[in-house]
């Protein structure tokens, strides 16, 4: 084979893979539920699943807030779809209850506290954590994935880009690196494990879809809950952190692509926009501790 050839055989390869992973794309896409025949979820509970105190805001706010103290929430969702019982999200470890130094992510930066645990707000309402077949997970930061192990036979869903991501070789800096360490300790070896690829519809009816919003981390994503009174919701995960964030598009240093959130944030807008939805932010404390919270529920 000449050079030509093989760099012509290449571009083809190239350009065949490009073609494949449009169609993938495309797939993903088609899984989101058309607005007007989306069927519901019965019930959706806010759990408390921690706050926390970090000590510089700009770290979320790049170029303001120096120095400032935030104070953030840390929140977990509980959604019944008849008979099923899906989990988005565990939060702070449960273990934390009883540490008053608390727990942290990133100890020079954030420190997490926590009131309540996940398994008594499930008894408020007579469940047990193995009643939970499913728990999704937003992201494999450690504030959202801290009680796994009380979930061993449910499946988790998250997305395949999220576990390869940290199951790769050294990230870009320390913090990076420190945070996929712990992500890999508190996943563990699910026994059940679902990875996706883009968009997923959970129950298959249209009623709770799994969003790609990658840019926080590499398989970030977000869930769009469709309820009878409350209609479409979507929990944030990390998309954004606070209202800030979306009112000014800005994006946290931390955050693993700036041009990935971006666009994530710009689709967040757009399907707000097409589901006419009400967007959770998981970490806006302000915000968040005006929602119900479990036993209440959104229906
Ligand atoms: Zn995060």
């Amino acid at each position: 084979m000449s050079n030509q050839t093989r760099v012509a055989a290449s571009l083809g390869v190239l350009a065949l893979m490009f073609v494949m992973q449009g169609t993938r794309a495309a797939d993903a896409r088609s899984e989101l539920p058309d607005a007007t025949k989306a069927g519901v979820a019965d019930k959706l509970y806010r759990l408390d699943c921690g706050h926390s105190l970090a000590n510089d805001e700009s770290v979320w706010t790049p170029g303001e807030n120096l120095g400032r103290d935030i104070e953030f929430s840390s929140t977990c969702w509980l959604i019944k779809h008849g008979r099923e019982w899906l989990l988005w999200d565990t939060g702070v470890p449960q273990a934390t209850i009883n540490d008053p130094r608390g727990w942290s992510t990133l100890p020079k930066l954030i420190v997490y506290h926590l009131d309540k645990s996940v398994t008594n707000q499930l008894a408020e309402i007579g469940l047990n954590p193995g009643d939970i077949g499913r728990v999704a997970i937003s992201h494999t930061h450690g504030d959202h994935i801290g009680n796994m192990t009380l979930f061993p036979n449910a499946t988790i869903l998250m997305q395949r880009a999220e576990y390869s991501w940290i199951h790769s070789s050294d990230g870009p800096n320390a913090n990076v690196n420190q945070l996929m360490a712990l992500a890999r300790k508190l996943l563990g070896t699910p026994k059940n494990l679902r990875l996706l690829d883009g968009d997923t519809d959970v129950f298959g009816d249209g009623s709770v879809t799994l969003l790609s919003t990658p840019g926080h981390t590499p398989g970030h994503q977000s869930l769009l809950v469709h309820l009878k009174n409350a209609g479409f919701i979507i929990l944030s995960g990390d998309v954004v952190h606070l209202e800030e964030n979306f009112e000014k598009n800005i994006v946290p240093s931390l955050n693993t692509d700036k041009a990935q959130s971006l666009a994530s944030m710009a689709r967040v807008r757009q399907l707000l926009g097409t589901y006419q939805a009400t967007l959770f932010i998981n970490h806006d404390k302000s915000e968040t501790d005006k929602l119900k919270l479990i036993p209440a529920f959104y229906d």
